[in-house]
């Protein structure tokens, strides 16, 4: 049966973040200010692998799903923690396009508090009805919507370089490493210039990507220097294929999206 790609759904129903009923609202990835937003072409990440049986769908501007509710997506993430992704973005990308000779670790002033509830709320708003989220749920939802709380326990926020044109968008992978014994569910978003990565390891499964929860504040609008490294450069498909010792199993809402340019093509660095 062909898998489809559901992106706009109803009109009201529940919001993915909040889980209150009411009218829902569309959501951008990655929000307008980080990049341009290009005729896109979308994939279902498992069928990214097999050109052949892709099923491709046309999104005219960029990725969008209706699955938000007009606070979490407006006030929230458009008024409040976008902007500081948006920047956040925008330094790094300052440092991609610099024509001098910087060290391969640069400190790019945030705020990761509100840094990190624009990664989770966006990669939340992927998928239309999948407020339920399993036994976190309403922990999520709380650390969402109060940004106050810490990050919920024993998850990462990690990021990295990603100097691709290609985006990626993935809920609820799992995966295994027979090498290490790890398993560990994780969301992932990539776009020019940075990747994210919402860790959730089962047991001590770490990667060694830099970490936002890190970087503790004492108040939310604190200011602090989180280190970015320029280099090495990961792998486009970090995350997405396996290494030799693991495997990788995607949830039903994971898509790749291609700007019409040449896959593959590293920007410069
Ligand atoms: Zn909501």
């Amino acid at each position: 049966m062909p898998l489809q790609m559901i992106t706009r759904g109803a009109k009201s129903g529940i919001c993915n973040i909040c889980g209150n009923d009411g009218p829902l609202t569309e959501d951008h990835t990655p929000p307008k200010g980080c990049v341009r937003p290009t005729a896109m072409e979308l994939q279902h990440v498992t069928h990214r692998l097999d050109a052949e049986k892709a099923i491709k769908t046309k999104a005219h501007d960029g990725v969008k799903y209706r699955s938000l509710c007009a606070r979490c997506n407006n006030a929230l993430l458009g008024g409040r923690y976008d902007p500081v992704l948006i920047d956040f973005t925008k330094r790094v990308s300052d440092f991609l396009a610099s024509d001098l000779v910087l060290p391969s670790t640069m400190p790019v002033p945030t705020k990761p508090a509100l840094l990190m509830r624009s990664v989770w709320g966006h990669l939340a708003a992927v998928g239309v009805d999948r407020y339920l989220k399993g036994p976190r749920t309403e922990e999520w939802r709380d650390f969402f919507l109060d940004e106050t709380l810490p990050v919920p326990v024993n998850v990462n926020f990690h990021y990295w370089i990603y100097p691709y044109r290609r985006q990626a968008l993935v809920r609820d992978a799992v995966s295994l490493d027979i090498g290490n014994g790890g398993k560990a569910t994780y969301w992932l978003m990539k776009f020019y210039p940075l990747a994210f990565a919402v860790w959730m390891p089962e047991n001590n499964w770490q990667l060694d990507y830099r970490d936002l929860v890190t970087y503790p504040t004492s108040s939310p609008d604190d200011v602090v220097d989180v280190m970015v490294d320029l280099a090495p450069v990961s792998h486009e498909l970090t995350l997405e294929v396996p290494t030799t010792t693991q495997a990788i199993m995607f949830g039903r809402d994971s898509i790749v999206a291609n700007s019409r340019a040449p896959r593959g093509q590293m920007l410069k660095v």
